[in-house]
């Protein structure tokens, strides 16, 4: 099937392109971006224009950052194509709740996708967790935002969602593997004093869950989920790649990089099958930590 990629930037670069070159189901077929370009592919600097231009391309996967995409992405369902969005989905939830709405009306596919829960580890962890009793979760998920996000002020700009654009990964995982919901019940948000978002979130959930998020660790990076139940402790590391259990050697494998080629067959299968999928519990999580989330102010940040 053929694809267009719309906003060629880090993850664009890091993780699509490679994902979609690998694999059988796709042809990246055109790129929309005002300065990206990937080689021996299409290039438009303006989304009507490839819509109206490459009528053969049925589906359109959304790389640029949460605000924007609402409107490339209505665009692209109005024409017919199937999309995919990066996570978070979208800057709100009713825009998300607005696409599902207009793909359903125009027969189109959308996934949601989140890229955390294709981790090698989570569905096994999920699996491992079934019908027992949690006694408490702790999510540490602590990065250093200089390198993943370099120099991308949108990620402090209203919408951008600051810290919770790595914790929302966590989210996506804690959301999937747990067997019942949880909801939030505290939350303290450090915002840097020239920024608009968090750069540091500590939450509380229902059940005896916390997550630690922090964007200014340098060194080693922490993305660990710790559970303990009844019958023993698990924890899944490397943003869930890695599943320990007790004295059980470790599972899954120590890197991201299964992660975007799963999603690409997710989608292949979802339009095989005209559905969607769209699963909005880890942006919940967030919006309710932004509702009731105590707000203290720390130190300005600068690339
Ligand atoms: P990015 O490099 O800052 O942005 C991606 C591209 O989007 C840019 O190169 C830009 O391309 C386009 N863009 C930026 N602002 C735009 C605007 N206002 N209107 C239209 N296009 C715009 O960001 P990224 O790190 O790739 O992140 C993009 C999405 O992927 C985010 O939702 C993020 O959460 C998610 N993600 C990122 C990572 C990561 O490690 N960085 C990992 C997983 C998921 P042009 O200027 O050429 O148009």
């Amino acid at each position: 099937m053929k694809l267009a990629l719309v906003g060629i930037g880090k993850i664009a670069v890091d993780q699509h392109v490679p994902a979609i070159a690998a694999s059988p189901d796709w042809q990246l077929a055109a790129t929309v971006s005002r300065a990206g370009t990937v080689d021996g592919v299409e290039a438009f600097t303006d989304m009507a224009n490839m819509l109206a231009q490459r009528p053969d391309i049925t589906t359109v996967s959304l790389a640029i950052p949460p605000v924007p995409r609402f409107a490339y992405a209505q665009a692209a369902i109005r024409a017919g194509r199937h999309v995919m969005l990066e996570k978070p989905p979208g800057a709100t939830l009713a825009e998300v709740h607005a696409l599902e709405a207009l793909a359903a009306e125009h027969g189109v596919t959308l996934y949601t996708t989140w890229h955390s829960r294709m981790a090698h580890a989570v569905a096994p962890a999920k699996a491992w967790l079934a019908e027992k009793s949690i006694t408490r979760a702790r999510i540490t998920w602590r990065e250093d935002v200089r390198k993943w996000h370099p120099g991308q002020d949108w990620v402090f700009e209203p919408g951008g969602m600051g810290v919770f654009d790595p914790g929302i990964n966590a989210l996506s995982i804690l959301t999937e593997i747990l067997p019942a919901p949880v909801h939030l019940q505290a939350a303290d948000l450090e915002f840097p004093a020239n920024r608009q978002t968090p750069i540091a979130a500590r939450l509380t959930f229902s059940g005896n869950v916390t997550a630690d998020f922090d964007w200014r660790q340098t060194g080693p990076q922490t993305w660990d989920i710790e559970i303990d139940t009844t019958v023993g402790a698990m924890a899944l590391r490397m943003g869930g790649n890695v599943l320990e259990i007790g004295d059980q050697p470790s599972r899954g494998e120590n890197t991201i990089m299964g992660e975007y080629p799963a999603l690409y067959a997710r989608m292949a299968d979802l339009i095989c099958q005209s559905r969607s999928e769209v699963d909005l519990a880890p942006m919940v999580h967030v919006a309710d930590a932004m509702t009731l989330g105590k707000r203290s102010i720390t130190d300005p940040f600068y690339f």
